[in-house]
């Protein structure tokens, strides 16, 4: 456990990562079991109360501070994401940056949106002072996917602690080594609150034994899959859970939008991080009078990217060596039901550096336009009009984001409006997940809950209700010494107002 000073009673055993670039061996780390995350769990709640009992304005202070850290080692947090997930040093990087920016404000704003605020009483309660505070959970545990090992998970762990929770961090087993860091940082950022952050690491069973530890809620990123069996555990205690899961992100592009901005923030959303990303762009409806000049920019896009293990390569290997199986799967079922390979293809999908994949014209209920493909690939479907756009990008059981390409904003916003998804992005891909204000999360099997903004502040926490009576009511409902006869004026009169209107 990375955390102050927990110690296991007996070494735990221990699992190795690699590097998904050149195989070789990154890092030891232990398999926590249900005894060390039991005491991960334990220690993070000796020391929570003592956060949550802090003015929000020295909670904001202390958490600025790590932000500081986090920035000033800047280098070693995006080395060690690289080194794990193998993506490239600048994506890195660009992870890191992004993660500050969702911190700075979790922390800035945490006070403010979750302080005591009164609301207004009705007319048989004007008596009564009433308002209500959102209150920290407790001890919070989040399971963590791989893809963006640190912004991901702290879209959870940053809001959660400037909630005043404390956290139990169980990160992928292909990223241990991101979170034990990010945990180390906080320990040293927050000496006098050592311990409040705690990473466990291990795979599947480590994070079932976080499911099943007693922590007041469970927010977990990855694929829905694994987010209906640690539900199913969250179950059997009532364990509120939240679920960040995958998409099948679509993107609707009409005849009057800018083609080679299209095609630029396309490529760039389907195929960085080589395509793992759960909002990248996987589906595109392009109408049909400009759906050939988009596929021609889209592939001269494509094929230009340096690929490979080169430094300038403009992604990386597949993190998940398995995933490489599913990515060809999707690939060859495309195109052998009949889907036209506009650049690579079934014999080009190949482990560690998978090269783009431009599909087109591909049936609907293929797999690559139903499940997420999670790699290079990117289908560009021709459709008549954006009604049918609008009604393709909806037919997915994953509703997580998407983009409209238009020559307008407005005319963005009111086709945005039409969609089934958790965000979407106008005349850019993937904008909304850049600003910390916007709440992300989907529906359907992208999940539900939301991270970020005041929703992903408030996720965190329990709301009070409170009522203080100023004084004793003329007519007092709440008592046995009310006459009948008052008590049927007041129903009367409070029927008489409703019935108006
Ligand atoms: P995964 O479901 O395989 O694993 C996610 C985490 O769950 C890992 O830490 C894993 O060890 C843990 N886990 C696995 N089995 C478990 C069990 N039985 N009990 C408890 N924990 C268990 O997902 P992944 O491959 O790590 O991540 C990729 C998926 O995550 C994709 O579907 C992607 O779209 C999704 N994702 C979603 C978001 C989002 O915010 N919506 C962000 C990033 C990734």
């Amino acid at each position: 456990m990375e955390s102050s000073t927990a110690e296991t009673a007996r070494p735990a055993p221990v699992f190795t990562t690699y590097s998904p670039a050149t195989g070789e061996p990154v890092a030891e780390h232990p398999a926590h079991g249900p005894a060390e995350v039991s005491r991960a769990v334990d220690g993070v709640r000796a020391v929570q109360a003592g956060w949550a009992a802090l003015p929000a304005s020295r909670r904001r202070d202390h958490l600025l501070r790590w932000k500081k850290a986090l920035a000033t080692e800047l280098d070693t947090v995006a080395r060690t994401i690289a080194e794990e997930t193998g993506k490239p040093a600048g994506d890195a990087a660009l992870e890191v940056v992004l993660t500050l920016e969702h911190l700075a404000w979790a922390a800035r704003n945490a006070g403010r949106v979750l302080r005591r605020r009164k609301v207004s009483t009705g007319l048989f309660t004007v008596h009564q002072r009433a308002s209500l505070v959102h209150r920290p959970l407790g001890v919070v545990g989040v399971i963590g996917p791989w893809n963006y090992p640190l912004y991901t998970p702290m879209g959870s762990i940053g809001y959660a602690l400037a909630a005043g929770n404390g956290v139990v961090f169980k990160p992928s087993e292909l990223t241990p080594g991101t979170g034990v860091l990010l945990a180390r940082l906080f320990n040293d950022a927050v000496p006098g609150h050592a311990g409040l952050l705690t990473t466990v690491t291990g795979a599947a069973s480590t994070g079932d034994a976080l499911a099943r530890s007693g922590v007041d809620k469970l927010a977990f990123t990855g694929s829905p899959g694994t987010a209906r069996k640690v539900m199913a555990v969250c179950a059997e205690t009532l364990t509120p859970f939240l679920a960040e899961c995958g998409g099948k992100d679509a993107v609707i592009v009409t005849a009057d939008a800018d083609l080679s901005a299209a095609a630029d923030a396309i490529v760039w959303g389907a195929l960085s991080n080589a395509g793992q990303t759960c909002a990248g762009v996987e589906r595109v409806y392009a109408v049909r009078e400009i759906h050939a000049e988009l596929c021609e920019r889209v592939v001269e896009r494509a094929k230009a990217l340096p690929t490979g293990a080169g430094a300038d390569a403009a992604y990386g290997p597949m993190t998940l060596a398995g995933q490489v199986a599913v990515v060809e799967r999707h690939v060859t079922g495309a195109v052998s039901a009949g889907g036209r390979a506009l650049l690579g293809g079934p014999g080009s999908v190949r482990a560690p550096y998978v090269e783009p994949v431009v599909l087109s014209d591909v049936p609907e209920d293929a797999a690559a336009m139903t499940e997420e493909t999670f790699g290079p690939v990117v289908a560009i479907n021709a459709v008549a009009d954006v009604d049918e756009a609008v009604e393709r990008a909806n037919a997915s059981r994953y509703a997580l984001g998407a983009a409209v390409f238009c020559g307008g904003g407005r005319a963005g916003a009111a086709i945005a409006a039409r969609l089934r998804a958790g965000a979407v992005s106008v005349n850019s891909v993937l904008g909304f997940a850049a600003v910390p204000a916007l709440p992300f999360g989907g529906s359907g099997d992208s999940g539900f809950g939301r991270i970020h903004g005041e929703e992903g502040l408030r996720a965190f926490t329990s709301v009070q209700s409170t009522t203080v009576q100023r004084f004793t009511p003329p007519i007092a409902l709440t008592s046995f010494d009310v006459p009948a006869a008052t008590r049927e004026r007041a129903v009367r009169l409070a029927q008489s107002l409703h019935r108006r209107r």
